[in-house]
């Protein structure tokens, strides 16, 4: 790379594309004395300290989820919610209060050894959804310790458009004072997409990547960085050329989304229609004014990510509601709870598993906890009076889930009927291709649902066996790889035959290369990530069909994901 520029590659969490200078975070836990404390006064002393730190910490809180409510939303205010209930955990008090009255430790000494030990606990289990919760722990630390010892927040607000965040990660506090007129992009050493502040990043349209390993110890203060939300790609000091090309691209994207919503075909009939990927109800306005023809994907993942209980029905039918409301007479396709893997919320109780991605994932863990899913179902049937709402199932190897699926659909149908509640009588089932499985036996599958959708994230992963999130493999994490070309071939065959929906739904419909690729080996939708929608609407509408077609088919035909590439490049650029 010329000009001293370092490029690091990540996983890509929040799209959209920014530059700004580099502004650290450093999220370091103050070292509390550790002299033990004489006497008993002293003792009840620190005792009182520690009740009113956790009394300030309530306060702070609760006026930070009121501000997120105004200013985000209900969903995102609940962000807060695990620290404050973590502040009335007696794990958390009375294991702080036995350290201060019987080990003699101040307040502070005291509140740092439970936590660790609590971390220590949590950390075991492995799970990301509960790795998202130790860091709702470290935000949770740092206050009351700041507090206890009189130091400042490390996070003073600043107004710098410029600024791009670079951390190790976020944590919630932070996160919910993310404003897109002080911060211009995200950068991190850890986190997920799932991450609470990468959802809300995605909302407020801030670009972020995270798994940047080797990141702070390569960047300083106000250093120049570009941060690629949709490739995953971070240049440090880019320099004049690479600024030239960002500029150039960032105009472009401008201008894209500019252009009015018109028809989503190419201009030789190619015709392709772009829903939009919805990690909260709130963006479905937004998705729309991006000229989405509907949602191809509602994760619904946001009503139990971080939350100590399941969700329940009236909070389910209105969010489900609010989507199919925002798309009148378009298909909003609502994927049931994916949860395991990635994703594990706290009161299903994570069994630790030695290959989570391969473990009790998706439409098996629906199954298994049948009072969940049946209450979403019966939301699902609710709400679907109010739009064309579908229903997808994700993590399918076979015929026998969509049966079982089907079955406790009906139940809850029954249910809703003995109860008098108003309902759709008849709505759409699909399912997900996400395993090669799948894909081997979309014939069967199309038989037993009306659409199929391709997601491509998970089929890359388990036909490649890659993992995703592995932020040092991702150059070997490759969507073009003609083994994935070859299985969504077959997708495609087996729905065209069977007269079912075939549609994409995974981040490779939202990447030029990879939306040429599927639409030209007759993906019919693509559902994309809405920020992506401008750029992948006129990447379709300007190429030539025939010329789309032979590109995904010499693709196909490639040796190597690299020949694919080079097989569709022509294609890609102004
Ligand atoms: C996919 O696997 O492609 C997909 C869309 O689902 P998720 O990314 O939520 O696993
Ligand atoms: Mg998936």
């Amino acid at each position: 790379m010329s000009g001293g520029a370092i490029e690091l590659v990540g996983l890509a969490a929040s799209e959209g594309i920014a530059a700004g200078r580099v502004r650290r975070i450093l999220w370091e836990l103050p070292e509390p004395p550790a002299a033990t404390i004489a006497g008993r006064r002293n003792r009840l002393r620190e005792l009182e300290r520690f009740r009113e730190a956790l009394a300030w910490a309530r306060t702070r809180l609760e006026s930070l989820k009121a501000d997120a409510r105004a200013r985000l939303g209900e969903v995102e205010a609940r962000i807060f919610d695990p620290q404050l209930l973590m502040l009335e955990d007696p794990e958390v008090v009375r294991g702080t209060e036995g350290y201060i009255v019987e080990n003699r430790l101040s307040a502070a000494r005291a509140f740092q050894w439970r936590m660790l030990e609590l971390r220590e606990r949590w950390s075991r289990t492995g799970h990301p959804m509960v790795l998202d919760r130790l860091n709702d722990l470290h935000d949770l630390k740092l206050r009351i310790l700041n507090r206890l010892l009189a130091r400042p927040s490390p996070w003073e607000e600043e107004a710098d458009p410029n600024a791009v965040i670079v951390a190790r990660n976020l944590t919630p506090s932070l996160a919910a004072r993310l404003d897109p007129a002080q911060v211009a992009a995200i950068a991190t050493e850890e986190g997920t997409r799932t991450s609470h502040w990468a959802i809300l990043a995605r909302s407020l349209r801030i670009p972020a990547v995270v798994g940047l390993a080797g990141l702070l110890e390569r960047t300083r203060d106000r250093q120049p960085i570009i941060v690629d939300g949709a490739t995953g790609r971070v240049v440090i000091e880019p320099g004049p050329v690479r600024m030239e090309r960002f500029e150039r691209r960032r105009s472009k994207m401008r201008g894209w989304r500019e252009e009015a919503a018109g028809p989503e075909e190419g201009d030789e009939g190619l015709r392709v229609a772009l829903r939009a990927n919805l990690d909260l109800p709130g963006d479905a306005r937004r998705a729309r004014g991006s000229g989405a023809a509907g949602v191809g994907l509602l994760r619904t993942e946001f009503l139990v990510a971080g939350r100590n209980r399941a969700p329940g029905e009236e909070e389910q039918y209105a969010a489900y509601r609010q989507v199919a409301e925002a798309f009148p007479g378009r298909p909003v396709v609502v994927r049931t709870f994916d949860l395991g893997g990635d994703k594990f919320p706290a009161f299903l109780r994570a069994r630790l598993e030695d290959n989570p991605l391969l473990g009790r994932r998706g439409v098996r863990v629906c199954v298994d906890e049948p009072e969940l899913f049946q209450v979403q179902l019966r939301a699902l049937l609710r709400a679907a009076l109010h739009g064309d709402i579908r229903i997808m199932i994700p993590m399918v190897n076979g015929a026998a889930e969509v049966g079982m699926v089907r079955e406790l659909l009906a139940a809850a149908g029954e249910a809703l009927d003995r109860a008098g509640a108003p309902r759709a009588r008849k709505v759409p089932v699909g399912a997900m291709i996400e395993t090669p499985a799948a894909a081997l036996g979309a014939a069967t599958l199309a038989a037993r649902t009306d659409f199929l959708s391709i997601g491509t994230n998970d089929l890359v992963q388990y036909t490649l066996a890659v993992d995703r999130t592995n932020a040092r493999l991702a150059h070997i994490y490759d969507s073009l790889h003609p083994a994935v070309l070859s299985l969504v071939a077959q997708v495609v065959r087996a729905g065209r035959e069977a007269g079912v929906e075939v549609s994409a739904c995974g981040e490779m419909a939202g990447r030029p290369s990879g939306a040429l690729a599927l639409a030209g080996l007759g993906v019919k939708v693509l559902s994309v990530a809405w920020p992506s929608l401008p750029e992948i609407r006129r990447l379709l509408r300007t190429r030539p069909a025939g010329r789309i077609r032979q590109a995904a088919v010499a693709a196909l035909a490639a040796e190597d994901g690299d020949g694919a590439r080079r097989a569709l490049a022509d294609l890609l650029g102004d």
